[in-house]
């Protein structure tokens, strides 16, 4: 995969714990910048890249090495913001910025209980928040230098953050 440097256009992974608002901030980031909105569930849905389906938490196991696949052209291209609560199994050199949303707990839990999430999962995903999983597997997956956490709380938060990553996008753009 053609990676890294080649890029006229940059790849934004923007990842957090569901509910933070990843394809909220995603789709506006891409409304402006005209990048390219991946949704990995979406993709992993329609193209059937599961290899089974966790009953438990209603949730599908997606299979990575065929996502990967599916997405190496796109990202090699360039010009993508990806969508998806993990990042870990992407290769290092696929993004030019790790985002990372984090929402306090109060916020998270009524944002996955409006949605209908069972107790159990939503419990679960708040636990995941609290623990920082995402945080730290961007940490331990990108270079530190390359990674951002944005507190996703407020509309105030939202505006911010796509500013934000429509800055860095530019920025990428004049100077590639
Ligand atoms: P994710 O893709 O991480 O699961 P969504 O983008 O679907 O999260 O957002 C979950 C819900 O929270 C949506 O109803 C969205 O409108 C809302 N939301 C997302 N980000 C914010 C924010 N910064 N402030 C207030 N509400 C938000």
């Amino acid at each position: 995969m053609k990676m890294g440097g080649g890029r006229r256009r940059p790849n934004i992974m923007i990842t957090g714990t569901p509910g933070t608002g990843k394809t909220t901030t995603a789709q506006l980031v891409a409304e402006t910048t005209g990048l390219r909105h991946v949704n990995v569930g979406d993709v992993v849905r329609e193209k059937r890249l599961y290899s089974e389906r966790d009953e438990e938490y209603d949730a599908l196991i997606l299979d990575e090495d065929r996502v990967v696949d599916e997405l190496e052209d796109a990202l090699a291209e360039g010009g993508c913001v990806v969508d998806h609560h993990g990042c870990n199994f992407f290769p290092e050199d696929a993004f030019d910025a790790v985002v990372v949303l984090r929402t306090d707990n109060t916020i998270l839990y009524e944002r996955l209980e409006t949605r209908g999430y069972a107790a159990h999962k939503v419990q679960e995903n708040v636990q995941c928040e609290i623990m920082m999983v995402l945080v730290e597997e961007a940490m331990s997956s990108f270079p530190h230098e390359r990674v951002l956490v944005l507190d996703s709380n407020t509309m105030d938060d939202l505006e911010r953050n796509v500013g934000q990553i429509v800055s860095f996008v530019e920025q990428f753009q004049r100077s590639s």
